[in-house]
Parts: structure tokens; C-alpha cells; sequence
């Protein structure tokens, strides 16, 4: 006996391949002199890694950024003749991807790194150097003569931890930066993701590493109205009932109808990557975008909404989950980060 083809998910991301373009397009223009490169670590944000390098491709990246070589290898034959450096290094473990892998660079973040890699006969790296952030990168500190001695670096980098802010480390670490960034001697050198670049010229280097703002995330004021949001979550009416007043709703019956109301329930919940944040204040979005708010907690597969004003919507039917990113992340409490990756996968993802 054969097992049935799975029937199509009851939930969908739409995913706008126009809007993921021009917002690199603008990161780009926004980037100045320097190259614009792409972040499509974690599954390019929970979008599809894949899908995300073919489509950056059409418009021009020539820089890719991965966290681990697992990731390296979903992408490597997509991104082709453009750039692929891996953001964790290269632990022993790894060695053996990366030398089936030529031309991948690691980012090496330790001289124990530098060593591995020297020994193994190198080959293109990049180089990060911790500039405050006291995360992954070389201590400066620890910058011994010779080395960086017989490595072929490409880009030397450094990651920001406030560019979101208006913070005094952020000057403060493009100062060490530039100061520091040439002992490397790399061929270029990189210092901004998406609000590094919003930050201005003096950050932008040679090449930038935007991730977020490519998924319509807006990390600072300045990229409203210019980044457009990518990600539409889709779910599907499983059932519409009517609660009366004085009726609760759902777990913790958080939610008590004042009245007589018509709710939908709708296939999708916490396990999808729409979180409990969004329990009673959340909303999905009818077709002419009419607002159908959140009743009571959000289940892990299931989700409670208001249809009283839309008599027409029934089992079967689907409604968009409002999923602005600057929006959605003051009513749930979650980062812009934290929205999109935890998109699950049970969503059928379709680029439109
Ligand atoms: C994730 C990451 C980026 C992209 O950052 P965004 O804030 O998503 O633009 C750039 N550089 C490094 C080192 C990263 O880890």
C-alpha cells in the first residue's frame, strides 16, 4: 500500500517576491558605496533560505551569510559564482564540509580557528573582530604579531550591538573598528546589518550584511515606509460557532463575550510561530481588511477570532493573520527576529 500525498496545509505563508527585491534594492542604494550583501541564516529567517538566494540573485546580491555549514550546503549551489561565508566559524567537526565545500569562507572568530584553518592549507576566510559586543570575533586584546600571518582573507567584520539605538557604543565600536580593522589586511571590511546601514556612511565600510530589514523588518525609524512587509500568514476557517454572552473563550477562558458574538476558529497556533503574545490583542484581517480581533489565548494549533461583522465567512474560507512586523511586535512583546523565525513547518509556502 502507498501512503497518500499529503492534502494541502489548511495554512500558508504568502511570500511577496517583489517586496523581498526592492527592500534589498533599497538596502542597497541605502548601503552607498559599498556592496550589499544578504543574511540568510536560520532558513533565511524562516522564509526558505533557497528561495530567498534565487531571488536576491535576480537583483544583484553577490554576498551571502550563513550561521553553519549545514546551512552551507542547503544554499551553496544556489548562490553559484557569488559569495558564501559561514558566521560560526569552523570547528573540527566541521572541516570535512567545509573542504567539500571550496570557496565557502568561514568567518574565523578565534586564533584557535586561524590555526585549524592555516593548518588544514586555508583557502579563503573572513575574519570577525569583537568590537564591544563581547559575543563571537577576536578580542583585540588578543591580536598577536603574525596572526593573521599567511591567511587569505577576504573581509574583515565586526557585528554592532546597538545600531538599533541611538547609543554611544555604536561610534564607539566603529572607532575601534577602523583603527583596528586594517591589521588584518583583508580585501574588504564590514561592519553594518540592516540598522547599521540606517546609521550612515561612516559605518558602511565596503560591505554591508543586512538580514532583517530584507524581510520587511524595520529596525529603526528611518526604514518606515521604505521596507514593505513580505510575510502574509494565511489560515483556514475550521469552524464558526456563535458565543453567548457571558461565554468564555479558549484556554484560562481569558476571553468573556459581552454580547452575543460569531467567532472563527482557524487552523494555526503557537506551534506554527504565532505566539501566546498575541492571546486577546492580535487580529486577522478579513479580504476587504476588515480587523478580526484575537478571542482569548492562542492554542498551539488553534486560533479563536471575531467575525460578527463578516456574516459571509465560513468553514473553508481563509483570512490573512495581520503580520506587520513594527505592528506586530508592539502587540505581541516579540522582536521582529523572533516573529519571523519561528515561522514553523507546517505552513505551505508560496512566492507570489
Ligand atoms: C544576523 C547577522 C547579520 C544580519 O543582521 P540584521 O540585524 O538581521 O540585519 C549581520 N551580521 C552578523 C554577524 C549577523 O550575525
Amino acid at each position: 500500500m502507498t501512503l497518500p500525498s499529503p492534502p494541502p496545509a489548511p495554512l500558508k505563508l504568502a511570500l511577496d517576491a517583489v517586496a523581498l527585491r526592492n527592500n534589498w534594492r533599497w538596502l542597497a542604494q541605502q548601503s552607498g558605496a559599498a556592496s550589499c550583501g544578504a543574511a540568510v541564516k536560520a532558513d533565511g529567517y524562516g522564509l526558505g533560505a533557497v528561495e530567498v538566494v534565487q531571488q536576491l540573485k535576480k537583483v544583484g546580491c553577490r554576498d551571502f551569510f550563513v550561521a553553519t555549514w549545514a546551512e552551507a550546503i542547503e544554499v551553496r549551489e544556489h548562490v553559484g559564482d557569488a559569495g558564501l561565508a559561514v558566521l560560526h566559524g569552523v570547528r573540527e567537526a566541521d572541516m570535512a564540509a567545509a573542504k567539500a565545500l571550496p570557496g565557502v569562507r568561514p568567518v574565523l572568530n578565534t586564533p584557535a580557528e586561524i590555526q585549524r584553518w592555516r593548518d588544514a592549507g586555508g583557502g579563503p576566510c573572513d575574519v570577525m573582530i569583537d568590537t564591544g559586543m563581547n559575543r563571537l570575533g577576536i578580542d583585540p586584546n588578543g591580536i598577536s604579531a603574525g596572526l593573521f600571518e599567511g591567511l587569505e582573507i577576504d573581509t574583515v567584520m565586526s557585528h554592532l550591538a546597538c545600531a538599533d539605538e541611538e547609543h554611544p557604543l555604536n561610534g564607539v565600536q566603529a572607532m575601534i573598528f577602523g583603527s583596528l580593522a586594517r591589521k588584518a589586511k583583508g580585501k574588504r571590511l564590514s561592519l553594518a546589518n540592516s540598522a547599521g546601514i540606517l546609521l550612515g556612511e561612516k559605518f558602511h565600510y565596503n560591505l554591508t550584511r543586512p538580514g532583517l530589514s530584507i524581510y520587511g523588518g524595520s529596525p529603526r525609524l528611518e526604514s518606515e515606509g521604505y521596507i514593505h512587509q513580505v510575510v502574509r500568514p494565511r489560515a483556514q476557517i475550521l469552524q464558526r460557532r456563535t458565543i453567548r454572552g457571558g461565554e468564555a473563550v479558549g484556554y484560562g477562558a481569558s476571553y468573556s463575550a459581552d454580547r452575543t458574538r460569531e467567532a472563527a476558529v482557524l487552523n494555526i497556533g503557537y506551534a506554527d510561530g504565532y505566539m501566546r503574545g498575541f492571546s486577546n490583542s492580535g487580529y486577522a484581517l478579513a479580504d476587504d481588511g476588515t480587523a478580526l480581533p484575537v478571542m482569548g489565548r492562542v492554542s498551539m494549533d488553534l486560533l479563536v477570532v471575531d467575525v460578527s461583522d463578516r456574516p459571509s465567512l465560513g468553514e473553508g474560507d481563509w483570512v490573512e493573520i495581520a503580520f506587520d512586523l513594527s505592528q506586530a511586535t508592539i502587540v505581541s512583546g516579540l522582536s521582529q527576529y523572533e516573529l519571523l523565525t519561528s515561522l514553523g513547518g507546517r505552513f505551505d509556502r508560496e512566492w507570489i
